[in-house]
């Protein structure tokens, strides 16, 4: 399985991509994930990205379709993958379609996760993570079953985004709708889009996001 979860922060992408990873036993590629990494270990591409994300930018496309690359050639990614902050851009998007083609990896789909502004902003602005695990969760939401302790491995540590804040999520809707919605008509064309409801509740929208997977190709 070769997929794109598709759409703006705070839609859903990495929840329902650790759901998919478990169902399938495919990969998640986070480029958001791989960035933070790269921030908290101080490496070179780390301190060029660190301020580019505080204020809520994208980080360039050379540094992205770099890691992408390195990413996709590591033997876990043969048995397919879940793209999941990547492509942002339209370059991105055309230097992923010559990597896959190079490589007879054709995506199989491209799912957009479809959901209302404001309720980005309220779903980015209560979003926390495990530290030790890195479960995520919702002060409203997906609250851990025992006020502060994570339901998966009961660490009392929690993380919240430096750039989940209200000043900065403006910026991020703004770079999602400039930047990114143009891929939505990119991989229209391509007869690959298809679109969830991400409004619905988490365990409806895997029960979508499923319905479309588990459909055998035509
Ligand atoms: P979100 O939860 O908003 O979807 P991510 O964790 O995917 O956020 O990304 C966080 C930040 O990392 C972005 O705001 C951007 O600065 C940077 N980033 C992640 N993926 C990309 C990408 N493909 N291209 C450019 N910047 C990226
Ligand atoms: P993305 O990876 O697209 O930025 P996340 O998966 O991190 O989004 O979800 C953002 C926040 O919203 C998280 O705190 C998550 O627990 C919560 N969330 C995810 N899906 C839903 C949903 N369908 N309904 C309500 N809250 C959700
Ligand atoms: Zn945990």
């Amino acid at each position: 399985m070769r997929l794109i979860l598709l759409g703006p922060p705070g839609a859903g992408k990495g929840t329902q991509a650790k759901r998919l990873e478990e169902r399938y036993g495919v990969v998640q590629i986070a480029t958001g994930d791989m960035l933070r990494a790269e921030v908290k270990s101080g490496s070179a591409i780390g301190r060029e990205a660190k301020a580019i994300m505080e204020r809520g930018e994208l980080v360039p496309d050379s540094i992205l379709i770099g890691m992408l690359a390195a990413r996709v050639q590591a033997p876990d990614v043969q048995k397919g993958f879940i793209l999941d902050g990547f492509p942002r851009t339209v370059p991105q998007a055309q230097a992923l379609d010559g990597m896959l083609a190079e490589k007879a990896l054709p995506l199989d789909q491209v799912i957009e996760l479809k959901v209302d502004d404001a309720a980005l902003v309220e779903r980015i602005a209560g979003r926390f993570t495990c530290a030790k695990c890195g479960e995520g969760y919702h002060d409203r939401f997906k609250a851990p079953k025992v006020g502060g302790v994570c339901d998966v491995c009961g660490s009392t540590d929690f993380t919240r985004r430096a750039d989940d804040r209200a000043e900065t999520v403006a910026a991020r809707l703004e770079a999602y709708h400039r930047q990114t919605a143009p891929l939505l008509p990119h991989y229209a064309a391509q007869g690959k889009l298809q679109q969830v409801d991400g409004m619905a509740e988490m365990d409806e929208v895997t029960r979508q996001l499923a319905a479309l997977l588990d459909r055998k190709p035509v």
